[in-house]
């Protein structure tokens, strides 16, 4: 790691900025396209592996009001050093259940929910911490191996026995589609996805909220957006390339 300068940092938040205004407007024609106003779709700034000075700048200056980890630790590392008064905080990597214990009442939202074990835990977490946790359901939504998430088919039955769990409270589904070589294959992956959406929303369950559909990333939000997502997870195309 070489030493950076002010001026280097200077330079990134300028650009953390200028990505800004052109995702928000990105996200304006494409929420337009599909019949909606600007302000129904939500963006998360993402903000795995980018130091802290950055996140704090696009909320102070940036009008940052929500923003996503992968994982617990980097999360808990990073709360105390950033301004998060205003700002909700989601936890969107895998959680293993034995994790749980530590994020419960640090996040507003875990959009990874994928078992009925790891629900279980969460919500008796929370409880036992004085919050209800909002949660997301993670669909595999192209049944990928080598993805985290839970098939489409299971979805139903999952659903059921996660609704009637207390502490958690489902607002609705996360997917990260396959890497797809065009774009119309992309888009009936979100499709899917907003169909599946909207035919839970429909069954009127218990405890469901179906009011959350978190899909779209920086190589695809607008694609996402059109299809009927209202919440866009953005990491790269805010603050840049990661460096791991
Ligand atoms: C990293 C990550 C993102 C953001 O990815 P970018 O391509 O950098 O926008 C979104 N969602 C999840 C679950 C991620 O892990």
């Amino acid at each position: 790691m070489t030493e950076k300068s002010s001026a280097d940092t200077d330079v990134r938040l300028g650009y953390i900025s200028e990505n800004l205004l052109e995702i928000r407007e990105n996200i304006a024609s494409a929420a337009k396209a599909s019949g909606r106003k600007p302000e129904d779709i939500r963006l998360m700034a993402v903000t795995k592996t980018v130091e802290p000075i950055y996140i704090k700048y696009a909320i102070e200056n940036c009008g940052i009001d929500l923003i996503g980890e992968n994982k617990v630790q980097e999360l808990l590392l990073k709360e105390p050093l950033l301004p998060l008064e205003n700002v909700e905080s989601h936890l969107i990597g895998h959680l293993q259940s034995n994790k749980a214990r530590k994020i419960a009442g640090h996040v507003s939202t875990v959009e990874s929910v994928d078992s009925v074990e790891l629900a279980c835990e969460l919500g008796k977490r929370s409880l036992a911490v004085g919050v209800v946790t909002d949660v997301l359901l993670e669909v595999n939504i192209g049944g990928e191996e080598s993805k985290t998430g839970m098939s489409p088919d299971e979805l139903p039955h999952t659903l059921e026995k996660i609704s009637v769990i207390d502490g958690i409270k489902v607002r609705g589904l996360m997917a990260i589609p396959p890497i797809c070589e065009n774009n119309d294959d992309l888009r009936r992956f979100f499709s899917y996805m907003r169909k599946l959406f909207v035919d839970i929303g429909d069954k009127n369950i218990d405890n469901v909220y179906m009011d959350i559909l978190s899909m779209g990333m920086s190589g695809d939000y607008k694609t996402a957006i059109e299809e009927g997502s209202n919440l866009v997870r953005i990491g790269s195309a805010i603050f840049g390339a990661r460096t791991y």
